[in-house]
């Protein structure tokens, strides 16, 4: 995809982040923006100043992990903009820790974190690629995956998520393969973002299960740490630009990323499970 003005970019997650840093460099373009998020007032703010900048955007409060919301979400960007030509299923959040952790409300974090990484992609691939398909122009979709979709970080639940979406790009891209749609996968390491902070955004029905241990506490601040050290949110977006120009389909945007799945893959070939990750504070 060459033309980016007047064009339609939907970004789930685009109130914070990567998303917003995504919507900065397509609205920079002259794209029009549609801004997917959770969160209303913080994506009313975000919106404010887009709007204060000159960019045409719409922002939805939606919860991708439920399909109505995406469903409402897809409509009203048509009814706005008539068509789609990029998608970003960037929202994320990052819940769970070893499958063995130790936590009450492990389960309902595991589901909660499948629901927004993994089916809330599969819910806005299936809202809105058809359409993308049948408008038959230039178009593309990316899945934020994370090097947790490559590697076996030792995160569970996000972890499962994240091979998950690598899944779905690649198994999007084979079925998308004779259109006019390219579709590629985001796997960056640590990014300095909200992300160690997702409990922000979890369902008011599960604020009151949260584990509040000590353990809890420390592998969060561990979480906190690594992301505070990570790449600024701009130099991902800048990767995500390129990779539209130039139809690539894996983005890896952090130094040393390549040895880690060099290493992967050749651990897999001779019959190991690779698990040098596995031991780390998050766990
Ligand atoms: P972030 O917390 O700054 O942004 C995530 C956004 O998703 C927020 O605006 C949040 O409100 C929104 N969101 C959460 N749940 C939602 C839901 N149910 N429906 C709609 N929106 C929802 O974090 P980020 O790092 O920018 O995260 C973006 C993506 O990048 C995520 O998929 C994350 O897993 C991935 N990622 C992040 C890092 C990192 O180190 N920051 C590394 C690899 C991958």
């Amino acid at each position: 995809m060459h033309e980016f003005s007047g064009r339609t970019a939907v970004i789930t997650g685009g109130a914070s982040g990567i998303g917003l840093a995504v919507a900065q460099r397509l609205g920079a373009e002259g794209m029009n923006l549609v801004l997917a998020d959770i969160e209303a007032p913080v994506l009313a703010q975000v919106v404010r100043t887009f709007e204060a900048d000159g960019v045409t955007v719409l922002g939805i409060e939606t919860d991708v992990s439920d399909r109505v919301s995406v469903l409402a979400m897809r409509d009203q960007t048509i009814e706005r903009f008539g068509t789609v030509e990029f998608l970003f299923n960037n929202a994320g959040v990052a819940g769970g820790g070893a499958l063995l952790a130790e936590a009450d409300d492990y389960e309902d974090i595991f589901e909660w974190t499948l629901g927004v990484n993994l089916y809330g992609v599969l819910h806005c691939i299936r809202a809105f690629v058809p359409g993308m398909i049948a408008h038959g122009q230039p178009a593309h979709v990316i899945n934020t995956a994370s090097m947790a979709g490559l590697i076996p970080a030792p995160l569970g639940a996000y972890t499962v998520s994240k091979y998950g979406s690598l899944c779905m790009a690649e198994l999007l891209a084979g079925e998308c393969a004779e259109t006019e749609v390219n579709v590629s996968v985001l796997c960056p390491a640590f990014v300095v973002t909200g992300i160690a902070d997702s409990v922000r955004n979890l369902p008011e029905h599960l604020v009151p299960t949260v584990d509040a241990s000590p353990e809890a506490e420390l592998r969060a601040n561990a979480l906190r740490d690594l992301v505070s050290g990570g790449i600024a949110p701009e130099e991902v977006a800048e990767a995500v630009f390129a990779a539209i120009v130039d139809e690539q389909c894996l983005i890896l945007t952090h130094e040393g990323n390549d040895e880690a799945v060099r290493s992967r893959t050749e651990a897999l070939l001779v019959g190991r499970v690779p698990h040098d990750w596995v031991d780390s504070p998050l766990s």
